[in-house]
């Protein structure tokens, strides 16, 4: 019997899924690659799938599963390769897989995040749009199934690793009276209110200090990643909304803190690499190595905290808004804001109507409770309809 696990990476091509194979790649005994999940970047995937002798390989896009499958099938690789959604959450629920890392961007990934949390698997993740969009509905799977949830995202692990020996998210520490994320303010944290309007997509990538998929980048520009991270820590540590603080942070170095309620912040340092956080979750609850050089903090000299512009950057206080409606408030608020996104990235959409978007979809449409899958999903399809008359019709008030 080996000791390795098996492990599931979804989303795989992407910055996340290429760092934790780059993880992976100094544990070898530790781990047997059961399964990537990609849209279509078959190339990518084609390569991973040789370098990690992968057992099963899923394409969302078919046309890209058969190039893969032929690709991989003239080297004589014996990987099996499936295409669609509902392959990828089978292969992720199989009994060949013991953790999986949630990296898929966006709603996209709700599905197969669902189906590791139902199969009781350990769940890595950092696809925060799925915990966003199902709430609380995930984390009472999580709590029914027994599955592991251990966050990716650089400031919920952060917070994982500043709370009580034996915690898990889902739980509500003890003693916990606040947790605060750091935001690095992103690439116009100096920028005029005026300048923004005229914003490329190219710029709004050029992230400062992380290297990351154009969404998410695009996200920090607008701080909405912080709004969505406040619910996501809402979630996973059980607090209300006035429990979660942001406070700007442009060196990246302090990725959170923990206050207790003796008085005492713990914060988690660290260069910013998202290989600190990814061997973190997949060493837990031991320890390796990551590959991340340490911090010299000499070098950094010092460190820089504000609190953040909202006039400039609205996105946080609309995904504050949505956490105190609850219900489907959420997902609206998600799928408005993927769908203003891919607007800008389309230059269909200047940079300051992203949030512009949101906030009408979100004054258009009620937040209803969610008792069900099904109420999520409608809401998401909603604003995303919303979201599309909006940029499309839009009166020329967001051209
Ligand atoms: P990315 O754009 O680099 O990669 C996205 C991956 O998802 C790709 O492999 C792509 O093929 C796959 N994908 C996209 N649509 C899909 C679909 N419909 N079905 C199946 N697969 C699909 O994104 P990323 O930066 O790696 O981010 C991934 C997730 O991790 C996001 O939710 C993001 O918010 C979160 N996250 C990323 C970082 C980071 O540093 N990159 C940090 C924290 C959290
Ligand atoms: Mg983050």
């Amino acid at each position: 019997m080996s000791a390795q696990r098996g492990l599931a990476i979804l989303g795989s091509t992407g910055s996340i899924g290429r760092s934790t194979l780059a993880v992976v790649a100094l544990h070898p005994e530790r781990f047997r690659v059961a399964v990537l999940g990609a849209h279509s970047s078959w190339q990518a995937i084609v390569d991973q799938a040789r370098q990690f002798h992968v057992e099963t390989v899923v394409l969302v896009d078919p046309k890209a599963a058969d190039l893969a499958r032929t690709a991989l099938r003239d080297c004589g690789s014996p990987t099996r390769v499936e295409s669609g959604a509902d392959a990828l959450a089978a292969a992720v629920a199989a009994p060949n897989v013991e953790m999986v890392m949630a990296a898929i961007v966006g709603a996209a990934g709700l599905q197969s995040t669902l189906a590791a949390v139902r199969a009781s698997k350990r769940v890595l993740l950092a696809n925060k749009e799925a915990l966003v969009m199902a709430g609380q509905l995930l984390m009472d799977e999580v709590r029914r199934a027994g599955a592991e949830l251990i966050p990716i995202d650089s400031e919920h692990n952060a917070i994982f690793q500043c709370m009580p020996a034996r915690y898990l998210p889902g739980e509500v520490a003890r003693g916990v009276i606040r947790v605060i994320l750091t935001a690095s303010g992103g690439p116009f944290r100096c920028a005029a209110a005026g300048s923004l309007v005229n914003v490329t997509p190219d710029e709004a990538c050029a992230h400062p200090k992380w290297k990351m998929g154009r969404k998410i980048s695009v996200d920090s520009a607008t701080l909405m990643n912080k709004g969505l991270e406040v619910i996501e820590a809402t979630l996973l540590f059980g607090l209300p909304e006035s429990q979660v603080d942001v406070i700007v942070h442009p060196q990246s170095v302090v990725h959170s803190l923990v206050e207790y309620e003796d008085g005492s912040m713990l914060a988690q340092l660290g260069a910013p690499d998202m290989r600190t956080p990814i061997a973190q979750a997949l060493a837990w609850p031991e320890r390796f190595a990551s590959g991340v050089q340490s911090l010299n903090l000499a070098e950094i000299g010092q460190l820089g905290f504000e609190t953040p512009d909202h006039e400039r950057f609205p996105s946080l206080g609309l995904a504050r808004a949505a956490a105190r409606a609850g219900g489907t408030a959420p997902a609206l608020l998600n799928a408005a804001n993927e769908v203003a996104v891919q607007a800008f990235l389309d230059h269909r959409l200047n940079f300051t109507a992203i949030t512009a978007v949101i906030d009408k979809v979100l004054q258009r449409l009620d937040s209803s409770p969610v008792k069900a899958l099904g109420d999520v999903l409608n809401a998401d399809a909603a604003a995303r309809r919303a979201a599309v008359d909006l940029i499309e019709t839009g009166s020329g008030a967001f051209a």
